[in-house]
């Protein structure tokens, strides 16, 4: 479908990338597993597919389907969110700097701090949720602001707006990691991001079952080219039977994502009135400090949220030792709701406070997640 036309996310989710299919009909896209494609008695590739690696119909399909959700010009996947971010960083010119988001996904700190010790880039650390910090950052030659927003686990939320006109007076180009909302809550392509980016992983995926990423472009151009040219010879391509699974998912995430945000905004309102709980931070509360930005520019709530237990870490452990319906594990984004320690998770160097517990809330009933969350917190108290 042309993705200029003027359909609700909903619609778009559905019926991006998904016509039916030419050759048989079928109303739900093929499943390609062909590595290479016949080429044409006179040697030309007339059905546009040569091999693999470098285009492939069920990636094709896939990546219009993002960018159409995104409002971008382009999607690019990649077989991790990690990979997507990577080529973002491998497009820049040597020497670049970069401004980051301090409190960034601790696999993408990780990431950014090994580049800058190649001296493949330099990068300064700020936090993106104050302006003024970002623009006394910038130096002569930054040629990016990478924005997490919300951050990872404090959910400091950037004003993408304004940090979008410091980038364009800066010759800069502003990339916005929005794994925490996608599309259903926040749009920054809209909000002018030149770059937003995704661990499809999470909630895109939605199901726990595929790792992947992406990275859609606001407009065609030498950025987004360049980034293609990072998926086609980098090779860190996700397999077909991944962007059909992806496929599948994204045509519910609208649907799911707005019952998650019903919940976690339900269940940080809950948590806020607990005894047992210090702190919680989730751009929904009125005390949250991004709130006011964020309802501005989201549409909803994310679906995830954190708190912090009185007692500190060890309080804070037994808490999530204690729930039922919620899983420990790691991750987010999923139809099962998940509770997480976070700082044990990110190991040495970590700022999170370590009495912090992240929450991923899925579809379950949020009255069943809120009466878990109160067994949990009161066999510790
Ligand atoms: C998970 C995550 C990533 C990394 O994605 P992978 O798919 O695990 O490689 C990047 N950014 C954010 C915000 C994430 O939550």
């Amino acid at each position: 479908m042309d993705q200029q036309y003027p359909n609700h996310l909903d619609t778009l989710a559905i019926h991006g990338g998904r016509e039916p299919d030419p050759e048989t009909g079928a109303v739900v896209p093929p499943l390609h597993f062909a590595t290479t494609f016949e080429r044409d008695a006179d040697g030309e590739y007339r059905r546009g597919h040569v091999y693999g690696r470098q285009s492939h119909p069920t990636r094709d399909r896939l990546e219009r389907a993002l960018a159409s959700i995104e409002g971008g010009s382009e999607a690019i996947a990649f077989a991790s969110g990690l990979a997507a971010c990577r080529s973002v960083f491998d497009s820049l010119a040597p020497d670049a700097h970069v401004v980051a988001t301090a409190d960034c996904y601790h696999g993408l700190k990780s990431q950014i701090g090994a580049l800058a010790e190649n001296r493949r880039m330099s990068v300064s650390w700020v936090d993106t949720g104050d302006t003024a910090e970002v623009a006394s950052a910038i130096r002569d030659n930054t040629s990016l602001i990478w924005v997490e927003s919300p951050s990872n686990p404090m959910m400091r939320i950037a004003d993408l707006p304004a940090l979008a006109e410091l980038a364009r007076d800066n010759d800069a180009l502003l990339a916005c990691d929005s794994t925490f909302c996608t599309a259903a809550v926040q749009r920054p392509l809209a909000l002018g991001a030149d770059l937003a980016v995704h661990s499809t992983t999470k909630f895109l995926g939605g199901h726990s079952d595929l790792i992947g990423g992406a990275v859609i472009s606001r407009k065609a151009g030498s950025a987004s080219e360049r980034i293609r040219e990072q998926q086609v010879l980098g090779g860190a391509i996700p397999s077909p039977f991944d962007c059909w699974l992806l496929m599948r998912s994204l045509s519910t995430m609208p649907v799911r994502l707005a019952r998650q945000s019903a919940s976690a905004e339900r269940i940080a309102e809950w948590l806020s009135r607990r005894p047992e709980v210090a702190a919680v931070i989730h751009p929904s509360r009125p005390d949250h400090p991004g709130h006011d930005v964020a309802r501005r520019d989201m549409l909803a709530w994310p679906g995830l949220l954190a708190f912090r237990v009185r007692g500190g870490e060890a309080a804070a452990k037994a808490v999530a030792g204690a729930a039922r319906t919620f899983t420990r594990a790691t991750s987010l984004g999923g139809v099962e709701s998940l509770i997480e320690h976070r700082a044990s998770i990110e190991g040495t160097g970590t700022r999170t406070p370590p009495d912090l517990i992240r929450l991923s809330v899925g579809l379950e009933h949020p009255d069943d997640l809120i009466r878990d969350l109160e067994q949990a917190l009161t066999t510790n108290h």
